[in-house]
């Protein structure tokens, strides 16, 4: 019969904020995700220790669950998870041969390296010497040789006071900074590959994310609200978005398609889209807009275009995507699981009322001459008085999750 035996998660961060002056108040607020990122786990507890921070889980089932979540959270480079025992040399040495074969019968290493450490200095026997005798049973036990330079496999001992951690092997966590350090933005999010994964960068670099999303039925059908909502829930598991605020905008849309040229209609509807957006950053209390656009992807996301359509926004609008290939974020979007949602075959509202032959080099005057004919404040406040907010709240995570790096 195997014991259940409670586990740690060993989970490390990157030296970047490790320097920097901020880095009590980061290590703050990465605590706080982290303690979200597990709640709902019976018994999981997160401890700072010094440079990293263990996560202390009753079993293997509740270690695996808590592995796979804190794989989601940014700030964090990578996480193992260790098998406690006693400070004791043999017994942490029959966890880490175990731990050791178990990898390489998954994983399939040829070379391994032992890396312990001591924290409590009263243990009889040198870090060295820990590693040596570990690395000699797992040698016998498992055929694995020793290359301290590359191992393909390293083996984690470290000795606590009255307990040890051992562990082999980690698994990738996403980096970049934690949600929150940075702020709070407003994503423009609509149902293509290219704003979800726009969120996801923004919120890897430390912004709070709230979502907007301009909605225009009966044109476009509900299946593509849904699908936005969808791709909302998919960012919130990496805790990148709070809520999503849904716009009614068929009327103006259609307001704004009279009022000008067709080859400007784009335009037109992308700077009321930024006014209408900055009203809800207002109330959001978000400092900056995101959204997916990149340059050149179509005709009407020239730099030109995004000078006229950045021109009606009060804030600054940050777009992570602007010189990615597509291949690239293709490939971003498969890693943090919206592409198979982004690909479901529904409109957007911006192939809504869209001339073939887009402007591609708009001007501001020619923009603002049109809008003239509109009642601009009138617009912003009726879109803004007819919003629908949907919180998010991500649910429990199962099964293995993308690795990111
Ligand atoms: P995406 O893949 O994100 O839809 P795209 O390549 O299709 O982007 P566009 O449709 O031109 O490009 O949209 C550019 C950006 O404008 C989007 O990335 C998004 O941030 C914003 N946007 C477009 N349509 C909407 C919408 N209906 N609601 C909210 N934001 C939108
Ligand atoms: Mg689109």
């Amino acid at each position: 019969m195997t014991r259940p035996m409670s586990r740690v998660i060993v989970c490390r961060f990157g030296e970047l904020f490790l320097k920097s002056g901020n880095r009590r108040r980061f290590e703050g607020v990465l605590h706080k995700n982290m303690r979200r990122a597990v709640a709902g786990i019976e018994g999981a507890r997160v401890e700072p220790v010094h440079g990293r921070v263990f996560v202390h889980v009753p079993d293997d089932e509740a270690a695996w669950e808590a592995a796979a979540r804190l794989q989601r959270v940014f700030g964090l480079v990578s996480v193992s998870i260790a098998a406690v025992t006693g400070a004791d040399l043999e017994q942490i040495t029959a966890a880490a041969v175990a731990l050791a074969d178990h990898e390489r019968q998954i994983a399939h290493p040829t070379s391994f390296k032992v890396e312990a450490r001591r924290t409590d200095k009263r243990f009889p026997h040198l870090s060295l010497d820990i590693a040596r005798h570990v690395g000699g049973h797992i040698i016998a036990a498992t055929g694995l040789g020793v290359d301290v330079h590359h191992p393909q496999l390293r083996v984690g001992i470290e000795v606590a006071k009255d307990r040890a951690f051992v562990y082999a092997g980690a698994r990738a966590a996403p980096g970049g900074l934690p949600v929150g350090v940075s702020g709070r933005a407003l994503l423009l999010l609509s149902g293509g590959i290219d704003s979800p994964v726009a969120g996801w960068l923004a919120a890897k670099r430390g912004l709070a994310l709230d979502a907007i999303y301009f909605h225009s039925p009966p044109y476009i059908g509900e299946k593509s609200r849904d699908k936005v909502v969808t791709l909302g829930r998919q960012l919130a598991e990496w805790q990148a978005l709070d809520s999503i605020t849904v716009i009614g905008f068929t009327e103006t849309q259609k307001r704004l398609r009279e009022a000008g040229p067709p080859e400007l209609a784009v335009v037109l509807y992308r700077r009321m889209m930024m006014r209408i957006a900055d009203a809800i950053a207002d109330e959001r209390h978000a400092d900056g807009l995101v959204t997916g656009e990149n340059l050149g992807q179509v005709a009407s996301q020239t730099i030109q275009n995004m000078t006229a359509i950045e021109a009606a926004a009060r804030r600054v609008v940050l777009r992570p995507l602007v010189t990615y290939d597509k291949v690239d974020t293709v490939a971003l979007a498969r890693r943090i699981g919206t592409y198979d949602t982004s690909v479901l075959p529904f409109d957007d509202c911006c192939s809504l009322f869209v001339p073939r032959h887009p402007a591609t080099a708009a001007r501001v005057q020619d923009a603002e001459r049109a809008e003239s004919k509109l009642d601009v404040a009138a617009e912003i406040a009726t879109a803004v008085a007819s919003a629908e907010r949907i919180l998010l709240t991500p649910k429990t995570q199962t099964g293995a999750l993308p690795v990111v790096d």
